[in-house]
């Protein structure tokens, strides 16, 4: 791939919540019922913005997951040229329904990139977009459209002149991507490398060397106590040092501890994302 200049990159955690949101349904514990508004956590998505060599402005929506359609209006997207896709699970895509809109605003198709038997679970899921069955109204239904692409674990795939390489990680017995992301030499600022990595219990030593060096780590840890498909604190913590991440964010918290705790008790380079964020 030949080396093309980008700019004005940022990446914007959409949500940081894990897969019932923070506050959970019915719940009237201290964090679901915090007043900080870095406590509301929507499910995890992140949305990187750029400008391509073209001049022409890119979103890249890291995952989609079912609190899209709030999340993009808070963030004020205005489209999405491609969505990688880390994994079927809902709270990762069961927002990509809403992703129609972008077909109306850009005039054109969104690019789905993920491995095949995610693709083959989201053929499932989203019979009307990905299956070939709009359903009886045909093409009277207003559904999103999208082009796929898969993709295997360590071929890196030019994403609008950025870099990018899945990863495989483990979230339990599952196997799911995680994504790094390099800008071209010199352009991208502070941001890049960057790897996203939500939903993972175990970063193999393949994976941790496909992602060393990173700058910027979106790193799962859900809660202290144990869980069998996601990292606790301390296990995000001891991955981010092996991996010599520059700075990680914690994302998929649940609602055991609020943002200030996690803050106060994290090591130096590591702190816990918040809806909304921008980091550039
Ligand atoms: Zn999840
Ligand atoms: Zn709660
Ligand atoms: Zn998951």
């Amino acid at each position: 791939m030949t080396a093309r200049p980008i700019s004005d990159a940022r990446l914007t955690i959409l949500g940081t919540g894990t897969s019932s949101g923070v506050p959970a349904i019915g719940c009237e514990c201290r964090v679901c019922t915090s007043g900080d508004p870095r406590d509301r956590r929507s499910r995890t998505a992140g949305a990187l913005q750029f400008i391509d060599a073209g001049g022409q402005s890119r979103c890249i929506l890291l995952d989609c997951g079912p609190d899209h359609r709030e999340q993009a209006l808070r963030a004020k997207l205005t489209r999405a040229d491609e969505i990688l896709v880390t994994h079927a699970h809902v709270d990762h895509v069961w927002g990509l329904d809403e992703t129609r809109r972008y077909n109306v605003m850009q005039h054109g198709p969104i690019r789905l990139t993920t491995d095949a038997p995610t693709l083959q679970s989201l053929r499932t899921i989203y019979a009307h977009i990905l299956g070939g069955d709009p359903g009886p109204n045909g093409d009277d239904s207003w559904v999103a459209e999208i082009e796929t692409r898969d993709v295997r674990p360590d071929e890196p795939f030019n994403c609008f002149g950025l870099r990018v390489t899945a990863v495989e990680l483990l979230h339990g017995r599952m196997s799911v991507l995680g994504f790094r992301i390099d800008a071209p030499e010199g352009t991208g600022g502070e941001l890049f490398p960057l790897a996203w990595c939500t939903d993972v219990s175990e970063i193999s030593a393949a994976a941790a060397e496909a992602l060393a060096g990173v700058r910027t780590l979106v790193l799962d840890a859900l809660r202290d106590r144990p869980h069998p498909t996601h990292f606790t604190i301390a296990q995000a913590v001891e991955a981010a040092g092996r991996l010599g991440a520059g700075r990680t964010i914690l994302v998929h918290l649940a609602h055991d501890l609020t943002h200030e705790e996690l803050l106060a008790r994290l090591p130096e380079g590591i702190s816990p994302g918040f809806d909304g964020q921008v980091l550039n």
